[in-house]
């Protein structure tokens, strides 16, 4: 005798939105169901160990599903805790947590909205709806004599009465609706096995009957054979205990997870227990993968929760400069179905997220220890580090140690290694920035700088000029372009006396009338062979990108200038007239820009003044 029951409201209204296809990805339907049939034998092989009345029971957890083309429908099968009246009622007609029902009371029946916070919950049974316009779920619980169906279509109202099962355990039928009879298929449910439930904990068998035929002509017939072949390997790598796994298991496993040829450099396998509970398991390639520098990169961490797949595209799971990272999260802490959105907001995730970046980077310190290793490493992956400066503060001295420099003297030098060389004299750490390293050996700057006994880094990476500007100090010592006014300072070499500087009062003034707004100061040196030189502040891109977030422009730096005495224009602009000066303040100024690869803001003055002292000449 079956009987009627009404849903919740709440379910009714959750299995309103499943069925008009919240969800974009229906497949998902199977990993609940095998998900929720892992979770039944898991319960059940605990039983037998712990509960005297189940302790007698012998079982062999399989998950079983069959499938039938022409009926459309599909049939997940477990031998695992099952459930009586009571339970079906309870789990299968209400939603008990709490978490869940508030969330369904926010619903707007906006679509969109909707859909997306959906989403964040686990839908887990229900999903079924998805795709089956009827389901029927025959139980029998463990230790018990009678086993119940439970029956809907998804409108309202199930039924729940008894029937007969011999064996304990739940069998799930869905009857699928005619735009989801795709999904009967043996192709298509192997896919989504493998896809999502390959490391479940339980072998999971497909039966199936493949047709042949035997003898020939009038004799000719067909011959149905039942097949059962089990799915998935049943063995989550990661859950396995260090001391039980080879080198070769660990190779074996980052092959497929990586569709990587080589083996991999290194990996770091990491159970945690405690407030929250999760094993990583993390590789670093040999090679760099080649959509390293696309912006569509494909994220190489697959996160799991309770080893049920949930994503391998979040690219959120570590920080993006350790996008070449391949390898596993598993969580037995967040919900499943968790959603991508969510993921990002997650305090969990963030949790392992940052546990992991650190762990990642110990080990990058541990390969640096041999310094042949490090060096392949560093031609892969060093922009990457790099990058993570510019990006992860937190890790911010970590990633210094781990980056290596060529300098004016040595090869592979890591800041440490420069900071112990120094002598007490020198200040700062010094850098000179530039397209290539041969050239930049060979600036006259550098040569000062060299001459004094000071070491300077050689940076040619494109992106050491936006990351090294920003990183400010290493262990309490500046770091300073050899440009910078500071460095130029410490490097102490102008020493213009007074009278000097008096007899230079004329020409400082007439520059600074000149120029006007276009520059910050005038200032007298010794240095170079240029009659000028611009004194710019390195820029500072984490302000900048601080003020574009703001919706404002970075007030542009006004550049000092410096008038070389040694050079003969300038010791002849002493004697100059008024106009004179003027005029070559102008002309030397934007000259001076043009030559270091400027605008010309005032293009029009210095043409005049050009023309001027063209037809003076003539
Ligand atoms: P969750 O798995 O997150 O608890 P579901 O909606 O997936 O939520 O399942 C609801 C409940 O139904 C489960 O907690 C379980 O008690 C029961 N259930 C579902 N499938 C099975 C099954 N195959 N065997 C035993 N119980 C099941
Ligand atoms: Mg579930």
């Amino acid at each position: 005798m079956a009987t009627k029951h009404q849903f919740q409201t709440e379910i009714t209204q959750l299995l309103d939105l499943m069925i008009h296809s919240l969800y974009s990805n229906k497949e998902i339907f199977l990993r609940e169901l095998i998900s929720n049939a892992s979770d039944a034998l898991d319960k059940l092989s605990y039983l037998t160990l712990t509960d005297e009345k189940l302790k007698s029971l012998t079982f062999t957890p399989s998950i079983d599903i069959q499938f039938d083309e022409t009926k459309k429908t599909i049939t997940i099968e477990d031998n695992g805790i099952g459930m009586n009246e009571a339970d079906m009622k309870e789990h299968l007609g209400i939603i008990a947590k709490s978490g869940t029902k508030s969330f369904l009371a926010q619903l707007s029946g906006d679509k969109k909205k909707d859909s997306a916070l959906i989403g964040q919950f686990g839908v887990g049974f229900y999903s079924a709806f998805m795709v089956a316009h009827r389901v029927v779920v025959q139980s029998k619980k463990a230790g018990e004599d009678k086993a119940y169906a439970w029956v809907s279509e998804g409108k309202g109202e199930y039924e729940v009465g008894e029937c007969v099962k011999d064996t304990q355990g739940t069998q799930i039928t869905l009857y699928l609706r005619e735009e989801e009879a795709h999904f009967a298929s043996r192709w298509e449910i192997e896919n989504i096995i493998h896809k999502y439930s390959e490391h479940i904990a339980f072998p999971i068998y497909l039966h199936y009957t493949e047709s042949s035929f035997e003898g020939e002509g009038d004799d000719k017939k067909e011959v149905k054979e039942n097949i059962t072949s089990q799915i998935n390997t049943a063995k989550a790598l990661w859950k396995i205990p260090k001391a039980e796994l080879k080198d070769a298991d660990y190779k074996e496993f980052y092959s497929t997870l990586s569709h990587d040829n080589n083996e991999p450099m290194r990996w770091i396998h990491t159970k945690v227990e405690g407030n929250l509970e999760y094993t990583t398991l993390f590789y670093i390639p040999q090679k760099a993968p080649f959509d390293l520098y696309r912006v569509d990169y494909q994220s190489g961490v697959k996160l799991y929760v309770k080893r049920v797949f949930i994503t391998d595209d979040d690219k959120e799971l570590l920080p993006p400069y350790l996008r070449f990272v391949r390898g596993v999260i598993d969580s037995e802490d967040l919900p499943l179905n968790v959603s991508r959105e969510i993921l990002q907001q997650n305090k969990i995730l963030a949790n392992i997220k940052s546990a992991s970046t650190k762990k990642i980077l110990g080990e990058i310190g541990n390969i640096a220890k041999d310094e042949e290793s490090y060096k392949a490493f560093y031609e892969q992956f060093g922009k990457m580090l790099k990058e993570g400066l510019y990006s992860d503060y937190e890790n911010k001295e970590k990633i210094l140690e781990l980056l290596r420099f060529d300098s004016f003297k040595v090869e592979n030098l890591s800041f440490k290694a420069y900071k112990d060389a120094m002598s007490s004299e020198q200040k700062s750490i010094y850098y000179i920035l530039g397209e290539n390293k041969d050239t930049l050996k060979n600036t006259p700057l550098l040569e000062k700088f060299a001459k004094k006994g000071f070491d300077v880094l050689l940076l040619s990476d494109e992106i050491d000029a936006i990351v090294m500007p920003m990183v400010g100090e290493y262990d309490k010592t500046p770091l300073r372009s050899i440009n910078s006014k500071e460095a130029l300072e410490e490097l102490g070499e102008e020493s213009i006396d007074e009278a000097t500087q008096k007899d230079y009062e004329k020409v400082i003034k007439g520059f600074k009338e000149a120029l006007g707004e276009q520059i910050a100061d005038v200032k007298l040196s010794s240095l170079g062979d240029a009659p000028l030189t611009l004194i710019k502040e390195d820029s500072n891109p984490m302000m900048a990108n601080l003020m574009a977030q703001m919706g404002q422009k970075m007030p542009e730096s006004k550049p000092t200038l410096e008038l070389n005495i040694t050079h003969p224009i300038v010791k002849k602009l002493k004697s100059a007239k008024k106009d004179k000066i003027a005029q070559s303040a102008l002309l030397l100024f934007g000259a001076t820009l043009v030559l270091e690869g400027g605008t010309l803001e005032n293009a029009k003055a210095f043409n005049t003044q050009l023309n001027e002292l063209i037809l003076q000449s003539l």
